[in-house]
């Protein structure tokens, strides 16, 4: 249990890095075939998200069970489930839960999760109403034996009754067993700032870790805030509308503004970890990663004695 927390703990500075399931066995090859790359850039954890519906084809390539298993089991890459919980029945959890812990999975993102889209609420679906009930079903059948990772909302979430309203939600969540915080993105360091000293002045003690978004694209950047139901502060519009067509002068601009909100947050003194969105195109966050000094390639490929001569003959 104390690993990935032990390790969030003793770290100074790090990055995890979240990835979505492909669509295609194509799609979950070439995600698959990057991970070699990923580990060997050191993360500290790589998670795989949920689909709102479930994972009914689980035993399938393209499943988030299955991206786990392949990342931690064949990568070595320390990993985290997302579970939502919403349309879930009790005993259908029990068996994602089962078979994540037969997995070797030790990390779970615990989250309520959406109806998909178009679909009207149904509380009658699901034996679960908050993310709290899955914290609390997690730890009443597992014991200890997942670290849970929740969801925080530096903007209050966008459903809930009020910002104070939402942040006690989330306080309940960790005091009915979370052992620390994911963010969603957000856009400029204030934001996060005023949340994570928010928390600790109601009481939350755990790590809360900044969900960091860098903009590759306009498209993606529309779609995510959509679904996320957030706004882009003016000042972003008013420098990627004139380039929006524009698909290299974007990621130049998500490169450059990404890295001034990480330098901000890890010189605030209050973040030592920066969870990344990668969108599965881990090039832009690479590119972040080296130019801050936490992608750690090269001490990897010097440790490996094959490479070693390779790297002394280079030089
Ligand atoms: P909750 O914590 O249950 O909160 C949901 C709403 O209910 C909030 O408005 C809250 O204020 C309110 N609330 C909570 N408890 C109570 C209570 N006791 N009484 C009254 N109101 C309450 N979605 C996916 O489908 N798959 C994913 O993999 C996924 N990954 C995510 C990762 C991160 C880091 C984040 C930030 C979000 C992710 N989401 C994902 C989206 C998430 O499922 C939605 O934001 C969802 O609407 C809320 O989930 P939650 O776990 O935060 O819910």
């Amino acid at each position: 249990k104390e690993k990935i927390l032990k390790r969030i703990a003793d770290h100074d500075r790090w990055y995890s890095l979240e990835f979505f399931p492909p669509r295609t066995p194509s799609g979950a090859a070439n995600l698959i075939g990057c991970f070699d790359r990923i580990a060997a850039g050191q993360p500290l954890f790589c998670d795989i998200t949920w689909h709102p519906a479930g994972d009914p084809a689980s035993n399938k390539e393209t499943s988030s069970m299955m991206i786990a298993n392949t990342m931690l089991n064949y990568c070595g890459i320390d990993t985290m489930l997302h579970i939502t919980c919403y349309g879930a029945k009790k005993a259908n959890m029990l068996e994602y839960l089962y078979k994540a812990k037969d997995c070797g999975i030790r990390n779970l993102l615990a989250l309520r999760g959406d109806p998909l889209v178009g679909e009207e609420w149904d509380a009658e679906k699901s034996d679960f109403r908050y993310a709290v009930d899955l914290v609390k079903f997690i730890r009443q059948h597992f014991g200890d034996y997942f670290v849970i990772c929740v969801a925080g909302y530096p903007q209050g979430h966008p459903d809930s009754t009020s910002y104070e309203d939402d942040l006690s939600y989330l306080k309940k969540k960790v005091d009915c067993g979370a052992d620390f915080i994911i963010t969603q993105l957000f856009f400029q360091p204030e934001t996060f700032l005023k949340f994570e000293s928010d928390c600790r002045a109601i009481g939350i003690t755990c790590p809360i870790i900044p969900g960091i978004l860098p903009i590759q694209g306009f498209a993606s950047l529309r779609n995510i805030v959509r679904l996320a139901k957030l706004d882009v502060p003016k000042e972003i519009l008013a420098c990627i509308e004139p380039i929006k067509d524009n698909d290299e002068a974007i990621r130049n601009f998500g490169v450059q503004t990404c890295l001034d909100l990480c330098r901000t947050l890890l010189e605030s003194g209050k973040v030592d970890g920066l969870h990344f969105y990668t969108l599965n195109r881990e090039f832009a966050t690479i590119e972040i990663l080296k130019k801050l000094g936490l992608w750690l390639e090269e001490q990897t490929l010097r440790a490996l004695p094959w490479k070693k001569t390779s790297f002394s003959h280079a030089r």
